[in-house]
């Protein structure tokens, strides 16, 4: 793929593999019959338990190729705002704007004949294909999930009430909507000082979104003039992705305002007495040594888990408790009803990012469709792909690909990296980030 090639990348998906398994059409009268059961009646009903970048993609996708069944999106937020293209309105890049980032499911919704339900989604009873709000329970005959990310602040030694206290002293902003608000009005005030920005630790959303952060905050202070420093504290090595791309930025751009600190594993953060405690490598005594870093304010990045609904659903998860599926399709490993798609996925070596997705559920929405026809769902038949560009200036962006394939029946992921900062690809950005939120909110 050549740089002409990425910069067309708007709303990318699929590349073609093998054919694979066919699953059964699911049969739709199974759940034992209680009043306050809300039953599927004469048409298949699907349900998709969130409504993000994955989920809502699937809902618009079935639609497109099956137009019978009843559609339900369970999501509980009123609002969907984005974390893609966040970073850039907290840097003031390409002149983002918070609204941007906010976008209506109620317009596709009509257009595409599904509901969506402002609810959450509590429990999943996968012998009697129910699901249950906190006053409902409702029968489906396919059930996705598609839950993306919660944090987990225990990685960094803190207790459910520390927890707590981290996240409202120093919100991470990874979820969209009032995080991402708190977290611009901390960048705004900052008077000058250290400000930390975290790395999780494990398997998290968007691998280059906090150096990306990271690189447009500090853009930010100095175009203030501020005499202010952003600290990135990295349990790696080097930054999880585009690593030259972004410590090129790191060094020529904003030596004076940014310092990078890999191997640095947090132990404990004292949220009161702002100060961070953190295990690192230290090269001339080729020993890990105890620190404290102590900040003036912070963008605190927990690690990332999937929803704990999925385990305690006893659905197959790996040892992270992240989603396990059925090689190559979306299928939990354990139920033939039940899909998993986007963030939640732990199957594959794909990165948790919005395109990956999005690419996912044009995917899966095509096979359930089938499902729903009776056809063959031809799982395997189209595989993903991922492009995921990072701001590394104000005008300025570097880019990664990713296109899974098949390799004797294991999907695997082939990666190209555009390092090279240019307008060009922040151009591209810009392009890629208006076209999938169209594609999804149209
Ligand atoms: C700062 C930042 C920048 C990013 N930039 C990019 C980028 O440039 N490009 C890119 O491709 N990706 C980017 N990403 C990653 C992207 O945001 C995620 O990968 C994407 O949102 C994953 O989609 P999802 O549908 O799996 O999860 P989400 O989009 O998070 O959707 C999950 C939904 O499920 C709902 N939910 C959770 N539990 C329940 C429940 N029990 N019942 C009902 N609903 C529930 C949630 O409320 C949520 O709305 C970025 C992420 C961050 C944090």
């Amino acid at each position: 793929m050549d740089r002409r090639d990425l910069l067309k990348l708007g709303v990318l998906s699929t590349t073609v593999a093998l054919t694979n398994t066919y699953a059964s059409t699911p049969s739709h009268n199974t759940a034992s019959s209680t009043n306050a059961i809300n039953k599927v009646q004469n048409k298949k009903r699907v349900i998709i338990i969130g409504g993000g970048y994955a989920g809502l993609t699937v809902a618009k996708n079935i639609r497109l190729h099956e137009k019978n069944s009843e559609i339900l999106v369970f999501e509980p937020k009123n609002l969907f705002a984005s974390c893609p293209y966040s970073n850039l309105w907290f840097g003031e890049a390409l002149e983002a704007k918070y609204d941007d980032l906010l976008f209506s499911p109620l317009q596709p919704a009509s257009k595409y004949n599904y509901q969506v339900v402002n609810e959450k989604v509590i429990s999943i009873n996968k012998e009697k294909k129910t699901i249950s709000t906190l006053d409902k329970e409702y029968e489906y005959s396919i059930l996705v999930v598609a839950t993306g990310i919660e944090y987990d602040y225990s990685t960094y030694g803190l207790d459910e009430t520390k927890a707590k206290e981290c996240a409202t002293l120093y919100p991470a902003s990874y979820t969209g909507g009032y995080e991402q608000l708190s977290l611009k009005k901390k960048i705004e005030e900052f008077k000058g000082g250290t400000f930390v920005i975290t790395v999780p630790k494990g398997a998290y959303r968007c691998p280059p979104a906090p150096y990306e952060r990271a690189a447009l905050v500090a853009s930010y202070f100095k175009e203030k003039n501020l005499n202010a420093k952003v600290v990135i504290l990295d349990p790696r090595e080097k930054p999880t992705t585009k690593a030259k791309g972004f410590l090129e930025a790191f060094d020529t751009l904003y030596k004076d305002y940014i310092e990078y600190l890999p191997t640095s594993n947090i132990t404990n953060i004292d949220t009161k007495n702002k100060a961070i405690t953190y295990d690192t490598f230290d090269t001339s005594s080729k020993a890990f040594v105890k620190k404290v870093l102590n900040f003036d304010d912070a963008n605190i990045i927990p690690s990332n888990k999937a929803s704990s609904l999925i385990s305690q659903s006893g659905l197959a998860v790996n040892s992270q408790g992240w989603a396990r599926v059925k090689a190559p399709s979306f299928q939990s490993l354990n139920d033939e009803n039940i899909y998993l798609v986007g963030d939640i996925v732990g199957e594959y070596p794909f990165p948790k990012s919005a395109q990956m997705a999005h690419s996912s559920g044009i995917i899966l929405g095509e096979q359930i469709g089938k499902i729903l026809k009776g056809q063959n769902p031809e799982f395997g038949l189209k595989l993903p792909a991922n492009v995921c560009y990072s701001m590394v200036s104000k005008s300025t962006a570097i880019a990664v690909t990713h296109q899974a394939y098949l390799e004797n029946g294991e999907v695997k992921v082939k990666t190209e990296l555009f390092e090279n900062a240019d307008n060009a690809t922040a151009d591209a950005t810009k392009s890629w980030y208006f076209g999938i939120t169209q594609n999804i909110f149209e």
